[in-house]
């Protein structure tokens, strides 16, 4: 994976952001306050403005992580932003990205996520799609999988924590005020990041 389809996947889960816009702001009116989906088609639009020319994988990743953090409004604004920036970090300077440094740096972006946002496995939030997407990631690449595999392992991870949201009382974040009425609800953060995770899978 080098810095063209690193921005590549930018622009795709921009693009499927964009297209999902109105169910994740729907999940979200169910849950909190019904602004999910914009939030993130203004930050990924931003963040698909902000994509550098001739740079590397990791630089890449931060301009986007940068532009994410300073204009998606709300909680995932920083959260999605640190994820990016600290993979982005864990790139280092590499040009060409393998399955074992983009796993690293899945597991640097699930660590600030839950450094910045304090969120245990089941409290209902954008962790409980991405802890298990890391994880899949993990164990496909322990198998011997290729870092398409890996990907689309970790799609599939996401997938399937964000849909495990769905019967999870709310621990964390706005929906966390709606207590048990925040039962029987798909979390609209942790969908996002099903969404993002399927545009890594489909770009590589
Ligand atoms: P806001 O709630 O401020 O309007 P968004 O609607 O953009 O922000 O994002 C809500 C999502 O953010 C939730 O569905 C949840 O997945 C995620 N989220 C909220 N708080 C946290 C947290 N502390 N840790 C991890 N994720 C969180
Ligand atoms: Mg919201
Ligand atoms: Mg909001």
């Amino acid at each position: 994976m080098d810095a063209e389809t690193t921005a590549a996947w930018i622009r795709h889960a921009a693009d499927l952001i964009a297209a999902d816009a109105e169910r994740l702001t729907r999940l979200d009116a169910a849950i909190g306050d019904g602004d999910h989906g914009h939030n993130l088609d203004r930050g990924f639009t931003a963040a698909v403005a902000a994509l550098p020319n001739g740079a590397t994988p990791g630089k890449t990743l931060i301009a986007a992580g940068r532009a994410i953090v300073s204009k998606t409004g709300g909680a995932s604004g920083p959260l999605y932003g640190t994820a990016l920036r600290r993979a982005g970090k864990s790139f280092g300077d590499a040009g060409e990205i393998d399955a074992a440094a983009l796993g690293a740096a899945l597991r640097a972006a699930l660590d600030g996520v839950r450094e910045l946002g304090q969120a245990a496995d089941g409290d209902k939030t954008m962790v409980d799609a991405l802890a298990p997407a890391v994880t899949a990631y993990e164990t496909a690449l322990a198998d011997g999988a290729d870092l398409a595999a890996c990907a689309r392992a970790a799609a599939q991870g996401a997938a399937e924590g964000a849909e495990a949201t769905v019967p999870m009382e709310a621990r964390k974040g706005r929906a966390s005020y709606l207590g048990p009425r925040s039962v029987g609800h798909l979390d609209p953060g942790a969908a996002s990041t099903a969404v993002i995770l399927q545009a890594l899978a489909d770009t590589v």
